[in-house]
């Protein structure tokens, strides 16, 4: 069997010809609004914290790199993320950044305070320079509910814990993951039940082999999932060449 026949094989296998499809091949991009998201384009943040919510149950959470998109959120964070997120269908999912993680509430106060200080006199939009990328300024502003032109000597300890909230606590709202089309990995495929892995062979069909993402495999980005595409394709390649000999 050539490449191409495993290939063809492959797609009448996701046609339905004999072998059980699983999972929601859902892509492992999320679509997802945040208020704010449009101005937050093109914004990348390192070393924050991203925590996920199933119908506000916290289910995954974890620390790295975050990109702002044009369709939502991307980036390294958000791809392991998704791939906890499989039932948008049934299930309500939000996220939440924590844009100071190294730095507990108190911690964090005292920075503000001593940013406060600093920027004494100034309008409270300009005093947070220190503390944000410019771009999110205007949003995390917005979302504190505080006066932009409030001088911050004169801000109160609520309007403080307000503002520490959104850092600790920044909202995403998750509308949708993006179509397979724009996957980077999806989720689902043949069962690995009904396949030989000694061989990649189908039980249920003589002579037809599956490899890659036809299968039901799935992991975090970072290799695992190149690693599952050569090591089952080159096992389905020998075993096709095998039989044929
Ligand atoms: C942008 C991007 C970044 C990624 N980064 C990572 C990463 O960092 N780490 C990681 O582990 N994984 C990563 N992946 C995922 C990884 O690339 C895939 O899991 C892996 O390539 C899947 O291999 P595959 O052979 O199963 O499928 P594919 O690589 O999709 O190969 C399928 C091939 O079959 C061909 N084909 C389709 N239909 C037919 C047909 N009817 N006849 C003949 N040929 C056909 C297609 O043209 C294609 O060449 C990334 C994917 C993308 C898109």
């Amino acid at each position: 069997m050539t490449k191409d026949e495993i290939f063809a094989a492959m797609e009448k296998a996701y046609t339905g010809a004999g072998s059980t499809v699983e999972g929601s091949f859902a892509g492992d991009l999320l679509r997802a609004c945040a208020d704010g998201c449009a101005e937050l384009q093109g914004l990348s943040l390192r070393n924050v914290s991203l925590t996920v919510f199933e119908n506000d149950k916290k289910i995954y959470t974890d620390f790295g790199e975050l990109l702002f998109t044009h369709f939502g959120v991307s980036g390294p964070l958000v791809l392991s993320a998704s791939a906890h997120m499989r039932h948008f269908t049934k299930k309500r999912y939000r996220l939440e950044i924590d844009l100071k993680p190294a730095l507990d509430e108190q911690q964090l106060d005292k920075r503000l305070l001593a940013d406060f200080a600093k920027y004494a006199n100034h309008d409270f939009q300009n005093g947070l320079d220190d503390l944000l990328p410019q771009k999110l300024i205007p949003v995390v502003i917005e979302l504190s509910g505080i006066p932009g032109r409030q001088k911050v000597h004169d801000l109160t300890r609520e309007q403080r814990q307000s503002l520490l909230r959104v850092l600790k606590h920044f909202p995403v709202e998750v509308s949708a993951p993006c179509p397979v089309t724009d996957a980077i990995v999806t989720s689902g495929g043949v069962k690995v039940g009904e396949v030989d892995p000694k061989t990649m062979e189908s039980k249920l069909v003589k002579n037809l082999y599956f490899a890659g993402e036809l299968l039901d495999t799935d992991a975090y980005t970072g290799g695992f999932n190149l690693q599952i595409a050569w090591a089952t394709g080159r096992l389905a390649g020998q075993s096709a060449a095998n039989e044929k000999e």
